[in-house]
Formats: structure tokens, sequence, C-alpha cells
């Protein structure tokens, strides 16, 4: 009660959320914002810090602690304080070149390592730049700047997730002329085709889309590069190539019966659905829809709680969540002080309106799937989910989650969907440029320019799976190194 009153006091209020019965009902964002006023007060708290952690993007302990921008969380909070919205808005955008973007979905780590957090809930920075940026759109202090002179120089971008577009508007902005190949139908990335409706609205991303299109960043969807067209005539034509195509290898799971028909990998299932919408639900139903099925999501993490999002949006009977790994804590444990990025327990969107509509968390830990039982037709029936406990390999010496003998079950599934995490970036891509990749399949670089001349990567390819603020930060950090290899020197 002394908590929710602090967040009250604060304006946390959970009100600024649409209940879960009440959003499971549409695929819109449900979080409504919150008075300026309102965000006024908290950057107001935020001029209470003696040191702030908050902007010092650095490792702590073993995990990433404060913004890895390195936003000027307590100057832009002090221009937010006195209603200096504008220049708030100059300030963040120094550092963050798309805020619309990571204001809704950063897991705001500039938050977990806010001093307030050592008492109460942190300054609610993540909120306030989201204010900013609508508050900027609103007021038409986002708009088209084209770059006074053009060097003439050219660049080709391969991928338009958030790596890919902050790099196309720092080497637009420099005056390169700027040429972005997205194979999907749509820019984005993930952020488009992965992240639901729900967390991020499809319109956030064209209204930047359009702003960049007016700057002069020219954008070709449908074409996939190493396919449709040869690295080689790419590098050609192109001054520099950058290379920003994710990390969308999936990791499976490799138990019998994986072939039966029902057993589809995260992000084929969520990108089918967001198509669905944004193409006019042209069928009743999404290409592949959960409804009335009995749903199981393998993977504990972000992307396994959209599925559980989507799944109850499209009228799963049930839903069920298997994670591997045994429940984190509540709180933080004595060796995960802060402000290390908190290992502890959260329940996310998807999961507290799996439990307003069945009654129960769908997280099952120390469990995974030992085997999918098909029908005669192919058709996915059932799997046989197995405990696991962890256990010192005699070989190794590392501790490792096995099954436990005779703790199979048998539960009812007609819908898989693995979200197991992700192996690194697609051979054809690497293969086609001819790029050295490290142990991960992740690109290798030296100040992000791979082992061939003039060809450069960053995101999610370079760096493994990730976030979209290390994204965006990926894409600003490549275009400095472009900039510098084609002018000598930079200015970005
Ligand atoms: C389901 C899901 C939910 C997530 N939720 C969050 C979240 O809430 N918060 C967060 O911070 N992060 C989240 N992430 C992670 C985040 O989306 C990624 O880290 C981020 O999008 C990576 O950006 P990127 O630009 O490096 O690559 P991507 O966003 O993967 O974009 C790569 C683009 O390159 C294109 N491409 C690939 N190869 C080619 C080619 N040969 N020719 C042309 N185009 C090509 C792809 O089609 C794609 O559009 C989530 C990820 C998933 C899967």
């Amino acid at each position: 009660m002394e908590e929710q009153n602090k967040k009250m006091e604060f304006g946390m209020d959970p009100e600024r959320f649409e209940a879960p019965l009440e959003r499971i009902k549409h695929f819109n964002e449900f979080h409504a914002p919150v008075s300026l006023e309102k965000q006024q007060n908290q950057g107001d708290r935020c001029m209470n810090c003696g040191v702030p952690f908050c902007q010092n993007g650095q490792l702590v302990g073993t995990m990433f602690s404060g913004c890895p921008l390195n936003n000027l969380v307590p100057e832009t909070n002090n221009l937010v304080c006195g209603g200096n919205w504008e220049q708030a808005y100059e300030r963040l955008t120094k550092t963050n070149p798309l805020p619309e973007f990571t204001s809704r979905v950063c897991p705001a780590l500039c938050e977990h390592a806010c001093t307030h957090n050592l008492f109460e809930p942190p300054v609610e920075t993540k909120e306030n730049e989201r204010a900013i940026i609508e508050n900027a759109y609103k007021n038409g202090w986002v708009h088209s700047a084209p770059p006074a002179v053009r060097t003439g120089k050219k660049v080709a971008i391969v991928g338009s997730g958030p790596s890919g577009l902050a790099a196309a508007l720092k080497l637009n902005k420099r005056g390169h002329e700027v040429t972005v190949f997205e194979r999907s139908d749509r820019i984005g990335g993930l952020i488009r085709y992965g992240i639901p409706n729900m967390k991020l609205d499809k319109s956030v991303i064209d209204r930047r889309m359009e702003i960049m299109e007016a700057d002069g960043i020219k954008f070709r969807t449908g074409v996939d590069v190493g396919k449709d067209i040869k690295a080689e005539d790419l590098k050609k034509e192109y001054d520099a190539v950058v290379l920003t195509c994710g990390a969308s290898n999936p990791r499976d799971i490799g138990a019998p019966g994986r072939d039966a028909d029902g057993i589809y990998f995260a992000v084929t299932y969520l990108a089918a659905n967001t198509k669905w919408l944004l193409d006019g639900r042209k069928t009743e139903e999404s290409p592949i829809s959960a409804k009335d099925k009995n749903v199981i999501v393998i993977g504990g993490g972000d992307t396994g709680n959209d599925c559980v999002g989507t799944a109850i949006r499209q009228g799963a009977k049930s839903v069920t969540q298997l994670e591997m790994m045994p429940m984190p804590p509540e709180e933080r444990a004595d060796n995960n002080p802060w402000p290390e990025w908190p290992r502890v327990l959260k329940t996310d969107y998807g999961q507290q309106e799996a439990i307003a509509v069945f009654g129960h968390d769908p997280r099952i830990y120390k469990t995974t799937v030992k085997e999918f039982i098909k029908d005669k037709k192919g058709k996915l029936k059932k799997a046989v989910i197995v405990s696991l406990e962890s256990k010192k390999d005699e070989k190794t010496g590392r501790m490792q989650m096995v099954p436990i003998e005779g703790s199979e079950k048998e539960i009812p599934a007609e819908l898989v969907l693995i979200a197991a995490g992700f192996l690194g970036s697609e051979k054809y891509v690497t293969d086609a440029f001819k790029v050295e990749v490290d142990g991960r399949t992740n690109v290798s670089t030296n100040d992000f320019e791979t082992s061939v001349k003039g060809v450069f990567a960053a995101g999610d390819m370079r760096r493994g799976q990730s976030l979209v603020v290390w994204a965006i930060r990926e894409g600003i950090d490549v275009a400095r190194a472009v900039d510098k290899n084609l002018m000598g020197y930079t200015n970005l």
C-alpha cells in the first residue's frame, strides 16, 4: 500500500494503462500520455540527485547500466522541469535521433540506474522522453531539414531497422546521398514486424519515414540484397555499404515431432499478425491465428511475452509459456545491488493479460518441450513437457539444465510459438558480401568496418540480438565511421 501511495504521489498511477481486460479487445497502444504538468514534476524529482548514473551507460558487474546513448538525462529533465519543452527536445535529440521508438519500447536502463531507485520509484525519464517527442511532433518542431550541401558521395544501407534508420539520418544530415534497401514490404525491421502494435503503433514509423524521405533519403522496399541485387553491383554503385540486416536467425527446438503443422517461430507469427492488421484485415483472422487454440509459447523472454499478448488478443483458449531457467527473485538479490541491471521477476503486459483472462500466470519455469504429438493428418495435437533441474556437466564443469526423468506431462497444444532466442546473422548475406563473422555468426568489424573494405556493419547483425536503444547507438557510430572513411575526417 505504501509503495502504491508513493507511485500515485509521483504520478506513476496505474490508470495510465488501460485495464488488461479492456485492452485485449484491440491491437492499439494502451498507454495514455500523462499531462505535461505531471511530467514537469518528474523533471523536478530528477533535480534531487547528487551523482547521476542514468546517463553514464557503462558495464556494472556483468551487465550494462545507464543509457547506451548517453542521453543527457538530468539536463533534459531540468528543461522539462522548467517547462522548456522545445529546448528539452533539442537536448534529447543531440544524443537520440529516434526518441519516439525508445520512449515506447526501451527497457529504460536509465531508470534502473536512477539514484531514486535506491529508496523509491525512479524518475520517469522514459515517460518524459515520450512527452518531449510527442509534444515536439504536435508543435511541428520535428520537420524536414535537408542538408544545405551535398558531398557527392553515395551510401547504401541494407536493412531498415532502427540501426539502419539511425545511420541513414546521420549520413544524410552530413550531405551523403543515402539509399536504404529493405527486403520486406515495409520499413522498420523488428520495430515493424517483431514488436507488436500494442507496444509501438506503426504510424509512428510511417511518420518518421515521411520526414526522412522529405530530407532526401531514398527507401527501396521489397529488395533482398544478395538475392535480388548482387553484393558486387551494390559495392560498385555506392562509395560505401552499411549492413544493418539484424540477427534474425531463430534458435530452433530439436524435439521429435517438430515438423507438425502448427509450430512457428515467434517472429513469423508476430509479423503475420502485424501485416494482417496493416493490410486492413482482409481475411477474418490473421493467417496464423490462435483463436480457440491451446497455445504454448517456448521462451520466457520479451519476444515470448509479445506472443502471449498477441495470442490472447486473437482469442486463444489457453496460453502456457515455458521457461527453461528458474523463476528469478522478486527483489534484488544481495549479489545484484543498485545500480546494476536488476535480475528480478518482471511481469510484462502479456503476462498481466493472461493473469486477468485465465486467472493465473502463464509461465512455467524450469520446463521445456520433450516431444510434439501430431494427429494422422500431421496437425499438432499435444506437447510432452518435461521439468528440468540444474546439474554440473562432468566434462565441462558447467551447470546445465537437464530433464528430470519421470516428470513428463502431456498438455493439449494446437499452436506452438518458438521464442527461444536468435543465433545471429543470416548466411546468405554475409556470404554474398564475403564478410568475416565470429563464432556466433555476428559480423566481425574494426571500427565498424568489416573485413571487406568499404563495407560496414552495425546493429544486431554486429553485436547479436539486442535492444532498439543499442541498434540506434550502433547506427550513430557506424555513420561516424563511414563519414570518416569517405571524407578523411568526421564532424558527425
Ligand atoms: C518480438 C521482438 C520484440 C522485441 N521487443 C523489444 C523491446 O520491447 N525493446 C527493445 O529495445 N528491443 C526489442 N526487441 C529487439 C529489437 O527489436 C532489435 O534489437 C532491433 O530491432 C535491432 O535493430 P537492427 O536495425 O539491428 O535490426 P532489425 O530490426 O532486425 O532490422 C534488420 C532489417 O534488415 C532487413 N534485411 C535483412 N537482410 C536483408 C537483405 N539481404 N536485404 C534487404 N534487407 C534485409 C530485415 O528485413 C530487417 O527489416 C525485440 C525483438 C523481437 C524479435
